[in-house]
C-alpha cells in the first residue's frame, strides 16, 4: 500500500532530549534539594529511583503535575518550563529538519508523541506548521504509546489504514513494536548506534534513511 501519512517520534527523533533532560535531571532536582536541604547529586539520584520505580510505561511518569505533588514542591510545571525556555536552545536533529521538509510536499506529516503537551509547544515550535497534525498521546488521549490503541485511535481520526502509515521513531516497544504489530511500516531509529535487535532494513541511523525506503 502507497504511503500517505509519515509518522514521527518527537524526543529523540526530531528534536534531542536536552530540553527534557533539563526538566527532568536538572530543573525538577534542584528544587527537590532545595525543599530537602540536600545537594544536587543527592537529590539527582533519589528522583531518578523515583523516575524507575513508576517507569516510562505508566502514565504518571510523563506528567510534570503528578511529580510535583509527590514531591510537594510548591513551584509549578509550567513556570519552570518558562525558565528552561529562556536560556534554552531548540535542538532540532539536523537530518529531522531536512527531511521533514522533504516529505511535507508529498505526504501528511503528523507527530505521535508520548511529551505531555507543554512540553511540544515548545519542543516543536520551530517545526510544528510543517505537520498536519501534532498527538500528545498524554494530553490528547490519557495513554502511552504502549497501547495500541493509540495508533488505532490516530489511524481512524485520520481516516486511514496502517498500511499507508509510517511510522519512526526512537523507542523499540513504543515506536516499533506496537505499530508494527498493527501493520504499520515502522522504522526504528538508533541514533547512537547501538547494538540492536530487529530487521537491519527497519533499524536506521539517520532519517534521511527513509527517503529512500519509503513507498
Ligand atoms: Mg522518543
Amino acid at each position: 500500500m502507497k504511503t500517505e501519512i509519515v509518522s514521527f517520534d518527537a524526543d529523540g527523533t526530531v528534536v534531542d532530549n536536552s530540553f527534557v533532560n533539563e526538566f527532568w535531571f536538572g530543573e525538577l532536582p534542584r528544587l527537590y534539594a532545595q525543599k530537602q536541604g540536600i545537594n544536587l547529586e543527592q537529590a539527582v539520584e533519589t528522583l531518578s529511583t523515583y523516575y524507575d520505580q513508576v517507569g516510562d510505561e505508566d502514565l504518571r511518569w510523563y506528567q510534570p503535575g503528578y511529580w510535583f505533588e509527590e514531591f510537594g514542591l510548591s513551584d509549578n510545571p509550567t513556570s519552570v518550563i518558562k525558565k528552561i525556555k529562556k536560556n534554552h536552545d531548540l535542538n532540532i536533529y539536523k537530518d529531522a529538519i531536512e527531511v521533514i521538509n522533504k516529505l511535507n510536499r508529498q505526504y501528511k506529516l503528523i507527530v505521535i508523541s508520548n511529551s505531555p503537551r507543554i512540553f511540544l509547544d515548545f519542543s516543536l515550535k520551530e517545526v510544528e506548521d510543517k505537520f498536519d497534525k501534532i498527538y500528545s498521546c498524554v494530553s490528547d488521549f490519557g495513554m502511552v504509546k504502549k497501547d495500541e490503541r493509540v495508533y488505532k485511535r490516530v489511524i481512524e481520526e485520520l481516516e486511514t489504514d496502517p498500511g499507508k502509515v509510517l511510522h519512526v521513531g526512537d523507542h523499540w516497544k513504543f515506536d516499533y513494536k506496537v505499530p508494527k504489530s498493527l501493520g504499520i511500516k515502522t522504522f526504528f531509529i538508533n541514533r547512537d548506534n547501538n547494538t540492536q535487535p530487529g530487521e537491519d532494513s527497519e533499524v536506521i541511523t539517520d532519517l534521511r534513511e527513509i527517503l529512500f525506503a519509503i513507498t
